[in-house]
């Protein structure tokens, strides 16, 4: 993005992909004397029609000096593909950003639309002891820009509108919410993308003050997600040292507080992890944290990591625990294929980073008008 001055107005360059439309065309008007007519046309050009050469808008043609200013001013760059990895119907892809930090983002067919998953930071701090990303630890935050980037890539290789973000890719989006909350506004955005908030999910290990910083900003039906992951502190401060910080009462209470609209519930995630967090008596415990709230629990069976402990429960002891969940009145779901599940599809990335050999650059998708 643009630097900005005293008065924060945005300095060119501007970036696009982190602009709102009606940001854009307030730069527009500070620094061309143009506006929403001209911030619209733009916005559609590159959002939904993948141009990034501005001089070709037919909406710029009449205007050949600002079309000039802006193919100088206006950066709409998105960081290459240096990776494409087909897995069961999942795509995954990774960025390589300015400063060679790669990320991944997953793209997963449904059976009706495209649901995107997004990484927020390059690697994570949080440490999650079952979690392939948290291995890598946390080399940076992502921009806005590097965010909605991922998701305009995947709208290129999909060659159909995305219908669903989710931010379960690498990194944790509470830790950067700034960024994040800047990416929601632009891939929401009715001009552009126009992912409606209610497709749009934030999920988090757990960072209680994240989750009220996020309720405070008051994106209507957002959904919310939280990796759970275990029974009580005891079990979720081994596995997740983000509890030790915020514990599993504190947790609950932010999560009370989250306002949810109409029918909609908190999607609680729960990787199944054999003898640690997977016993019967857990789900028990698991029902009881969760009586007070309203919640669809996601049970995910542990994608175990090369050289780690933890291993899945066998499918009995899985049934078993859901129907302890069910028993208890709590709405539940099982993992099915990994398209089913797009928690588990996006956990743990970070492998591609660490297993494949130097990589080629790989030329971006198609655009569509260019496809
Ligand atoms: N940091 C955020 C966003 C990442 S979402 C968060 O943790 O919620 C990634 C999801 O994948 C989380 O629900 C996490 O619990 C899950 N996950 C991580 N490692 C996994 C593994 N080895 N098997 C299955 N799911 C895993
Ligand atoms: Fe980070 Fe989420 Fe993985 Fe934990 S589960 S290490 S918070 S990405």
């Amino acid at each position: 993005m643009g630097s900005e001055n005293e008065t924060g107005n945005i300095l060119p360059p501007m970036d696009l992909l982190s602009l709102t439309c009606d940001e854009l065309a307030a730069a527009l008007h500070r620094h061309y004397g143009k506006g929403l007519f001209h911030a619209r046309a733009l916005y559609h050009a590159f959002f939904r029609h993948g141009r990034e050469d501005f001089r070709a808008i037919p909406e710029l043609e009449a205007s050949p000096v600002l079309a000039t200013a802006l193919h100088r001013d206006l950066r709409a760059g998105l960081p290459p593909l240096v990776a494409r990895h087909k897995e069961g119907g999942l795509q995954k892809f990774v960025s390589r950003l300015a400063d060679g930090q790669e990320v991944e983002s997953v793209l997963i067919p449904m059976r009706t639309h495209v649901t995107v998953c997004v990484s927020s930071q390059a690697g994570c701090r949080q440490g999650c002891r079952f979690c392939q990303t948290g291995t890598l630890g946390l080399a940076r935050h992502l921009t806005a820009s590097e965010i909605v980037a991922q998701v305009v890539s995947a709208r290129r290789l999909a060659g159909v509108p995305i219908r669903n973000a989710v931010f379960m890719g690498m990194g944790e989006p509470l830790d950067n919410l700034d960024a994040v909350a800047r990416a929601i506004r632009v891939i929401s955005d009715p001009h552009g993308l126009a992912i409606p908030l209610r497709y749009i999910t934030v999920s988090t290990a757990g960072l209680a003050d994240g989750i009220a910083r996020l309720a405070a900003l008051n994106f209507p039906r957002l959904n919310l997600a939280i990796s759970l992951n275990a029974p009580n502190d005891a079990i979720r401060s081994a596995l997740m040292p983000v509890n030790r910080i915020h514990s599993m009462a504190s947790l609950r209470q932010a999560l009370a507080a989250f306002p949810l609209h109409g029918r909609e519930a908190i999607l609680v995630a729960y990787v199944l992890i054999r003898g640690i967090n997977d016993h019967e008596s857990h789900a028990g415990e698991l029902a009881r944290y969760l009586r007070p709230l309203r919640v669809r629990v996601n049970l995910i069976p542990l994608n175990p990591l090369p050289g780690s402990p933890f291993a899945p429960p066998a499918e009995d002891q899985v049934e078993r625990f859901r129907a302890v969940l069910v028993g208890e009145g709590v709405f539940v779901r099982k993992r099915g294929t990994a398209g089913q599940s797009v928690m588990a599809a996006c956990g743990q990335l970070g492998r591609l980073q660490k297993h494949r050999g130097k990589p080629t650059a790989m030329d971006h998708p198609p655009r569509p008008d260019q496809a």
